[in-house]
């Protein structure tokens, strides 16, 4: 890393996942944060978009960018990974930063294994922490499904990782800090696929999966798509996200993006409750690390049940109703 004494270079990047209206989503809250206690406040953004906008710079600011290096142009929406991976892999070729960070989401878990890939060094997908032993990173990551943890060190750098949603601590918000803007010449390669048709999902009015702070997970239990709208009544009341156990979504009762574990979203909110879901090894993976487990079966013996916090033994259809018109109380209140 040549640069590293001259300036900037050196810093932790970030790349930024944003809402496609101009703002960053809450989890570079946590990128950020976690970059900037790393770096001891060396930690910059990396936003490519079509659609920048002042307010979102400024956030980044806050957050503890002290920089923002903008790629800013209509050929990268909608996202295409062979556009994005070469324009950040040759940013980093002339910046030389000492760490890549991104959060996982879906578009991001492949973002930056294409990003690593081109930069020929390794990538540590999924971390859920992070120390600096000496001048070296560590990352921990699960393995096998979530059973065992494994720490990975880089053979060299920059050391890229995707970082768990709701696992690191969010940046301290509302620091007077601003984010110089700094706007890269860069090569925008022609993109390879071309969308003929983009559909848009019907906003849920639920916070999105992997973001929220407590969600709701229906499995097969739940017998049918329409009883779905139980438990997004019960969404509604909270402020959860509803997702879905593989066996529901196989059923063709909830669209995949709902689905929970191994092959489906990892999500780490700080409470999850489980209706008629058993709690198989592949959904666990995909929510064992939520803060506090609350599991509703009518089977004792349920394996949900050895990593609840907290677990009733009942039909799902009484429970929810119940518990839905509990929460109104407490929260009216
Ligand atoms: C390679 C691979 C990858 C996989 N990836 C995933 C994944 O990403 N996510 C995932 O979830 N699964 C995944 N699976 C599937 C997983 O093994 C299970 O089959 C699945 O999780 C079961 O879903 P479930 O708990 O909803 O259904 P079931 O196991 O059928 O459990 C339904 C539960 O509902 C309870 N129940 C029924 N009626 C009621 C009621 N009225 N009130 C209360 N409780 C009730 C039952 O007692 C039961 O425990 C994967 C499997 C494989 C092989």
């Amino acid at each position: 890393m040549s640069k590293g004494e001259t300036g900037m270079a050196g810093a932790f990047w970030t790349i930024v996942e944003d809402d496609r209206q101009g703002m960053p989503k809450k989890v570079m809250a946590e990128a950020l944060g976690e970059a900037g206690r790393l770096s001891g406040g060396n930690v910059e953004a990396v936003w490519l978009t079509d659609k920048a906008s002042d307010a979102g710079v400024k956030q980044l600011g806050e957050w503890g960018a002290s920089k923002v290096w903008m790629v800013e142009n209509a050929a990268l929406a909608p996202y295409r990974g062979e556009v994005w991976a070469p324009i950040i892999a040759e940013l980093a070729g002339k910046e030389s930063p000492k760490a890549i960070f991104g959060p996982v989401t879906s578009r991001q878990r492949e973002l930056l294994a294409r990003v690593a890939a081109r930069l020929g060094v390794g990538l540590c997908a999924d971390a859920v922490g992070f120390a600096m032993e000496g001048d070296a990173l560590v990352g921990t990551r699960p393995v096998y499904a979530g059973k065992l943890l494994s720490k990975v060190k880089w053979a060299k750098g920059p050391w890229v990782a995707t970082l768990r949603p709701n696992v690191f601590r969010p940046a301290d918000a509302g620091v007077a800090k601003t984010a110089q803007v700094e706007k890269p010449s860069v090569s925008i390669p022609d993109a390879k696929l071309k969308f003929v048709e983009r559909r848009e999902e019907a906003a849920t009015g639920l916070p999105e999966l992997t973001e929220a702070e407590i969600v709701i997970s229906g499995g097969r239990g739940m017998k049918g798509p329409e009883n779905y709208v139980i438990l997004e009544a019960m969404g509604k009341v909270i402020g959860a996200a509803v997702g879905a156990s593989r066996a529901a979504v196989d059923a063709g009762w909830r669209p995949h993006r709902f689905q929970i574990g191994q092959t489906g979203r990892t999500i780490s909110p700080k409470l999850y409750l489980g209706f008629g879901v058993s709690g198989a090894i592949q959904h666990l993976a995909g929510m064992r690390t939520s803060k506090v487990i609350v599991a509703v079966n009518k089977d004792p013996e349920a394996p949900i049940f050895k990593i609840a916090d907290y677990g009733i033994v009942a039909d799902l259809f009484e429970v929810v109703p119940a518990l839905t018109q509990e929460f109104k109380k407490l929260l009216e209140t």
